[in-house]
């Protein structure tokens, strides 16, 4: 049997309009099926976007980073339980930039958030970096919509695999949630991958293990050296042990915190406009792309601009001009 959408068509034939209130009722296979027309990068793209737009701007948006095993996926699990008995609608973005797969998402994230399954105020899905237009620099924002045009308070986006996708996600969120934990190098690892810089909210994970205290004392340090404005959010360090669910009320309170602080100061507005920038700005690169790809009836006009600049035959400047030329014609 088909799936089908609570009004009753076959989920394929589902209108945009019909897809984007089930969503804001609550219907996470709606849910799910826009975040899924994102990811294909699916031409009702335009469309679904424009729905979605009325209804957006209210969810936090989260991003939590660190090393990989430093316990991400498991203080998001625990922040998606202390965030629901608060009585907050969550939804959870697991992206890897490492894969351009996306198969194993749904698996993963059965495994992963299991204790979440059935739950209908949380959302978790998976995205993996699959698309050509621009990866998950452009498919994030573009699903936190959906999470958060379908009433999510909360939409926590965790980066999964290797990368060095720390700052980009830090790019896409309101509050960055900074992980360590011992006996990972921290320190150097902290200073090396920029992190000093994007944690509105840091936190020493495995704070059960041995140096988890001296981890927190050496960001701290590290931390204070940093340069900040009169009346700059100081990032707290806290620490828990996410296993057990210990010191996560903190870390739940310190987001809250920084949210309020985010919306006093006008800072929200500032990343949110940041952030809309990069992306109207990915979507007219794009888009561009697509047309100076297309041109010439086919032939690659910027491959063969590409040539005769490497080849000496023409300057990479009047080469510029000349394919902005072709796509004014
Ligand atoms: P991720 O790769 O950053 O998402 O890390 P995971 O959440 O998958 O955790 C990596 C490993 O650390 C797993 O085996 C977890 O069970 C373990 N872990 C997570 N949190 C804690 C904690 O608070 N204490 C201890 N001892 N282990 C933890």
């Amino acid at each position: 049997m088909a799936p089908t959408t609570p009004t009753g068509g076959r989920r394929r034939q589902a209108s945009v309009p019909a897809l984007v209130s089930a969503a804001r009722e609550g219907d996470p296979r709606a849910v799910a099926r826009l975040i899924s027309l994102v990811e294909d990068e699916s031409p009702l793209l335009r469309e679904v976007t424009s729905a979605l737009t009325p209804y957006v701007g209210n969810a936090q948006v989260v991003g939590v980073t660190g090393a990989p095993g430093v316990g991400k996926s498991t203080t998001t699990s625990a922040l998606v339980t202390a965030l629901r008995a608060a009585g907050s609608r969550v939804g959870v973005l697991a992206v890897d930039p490492s894969s351009p797969f996306s198969g194993g998402a749904l698996l993963g994230d059965r495994i992963r958030m299991g204790e979440h399954a059935g739950d209908p105020g949380v959302y978790i899905r998976s995205m993996a970096a699959r698309g050509h237009l621009g990866g998950l620099a452009w498919s994030t924002p573009q699903a936190v919509r959906v999470l958060d045009a379908a009433g999510c308070d909360v939409v926590v986006v965790e980066t999964v695999g290797v990368g060095q996708s720390e700052v980009d996600i830090a790019a896409q969120a309101d509050t960055t949630l900074v992980l360590l934990a011992p006996g990972m190098g921290d320190g150097i690892q902290a200073a090396k991958a920029g992190i000093l810089e994007i944690g509105d909210v840091y936190v020493v994970n495995k704070a059960d293990r041995d140096g988890a205290d001296q981890v927190r004392r050496d960001l701290r340090g590290m931390l204070a050296l940093a340069e900040r404005a009169d009346g700059a959010w100081q990032p707290p360090v806290l620490k828990t042990s996410a296993q057990q669910g210990d010191g996560v009320a903190d870390v739940v309170a310190a987001l809250a915190e920084h949210h309020a602080w985010l919306r006093a100061t006008g800072e929200l507005e500032r990343r949110r406009v940041r952030r809309a920038r990069a992306e109207v700005e990915a979507i007219a690169v794009t888009a561009l792309r697509t047309r100076w790809g297309g041109l010439g009836g086919g032939t690659d006009t910027l491959e063969a601009l590409a040539v005769r600049v490497a080849t000496g035959r023409v300057d990479p400047y009047a080469a510029a001009d000349e394919l902005l030329a072709a796509l004014a014609e």
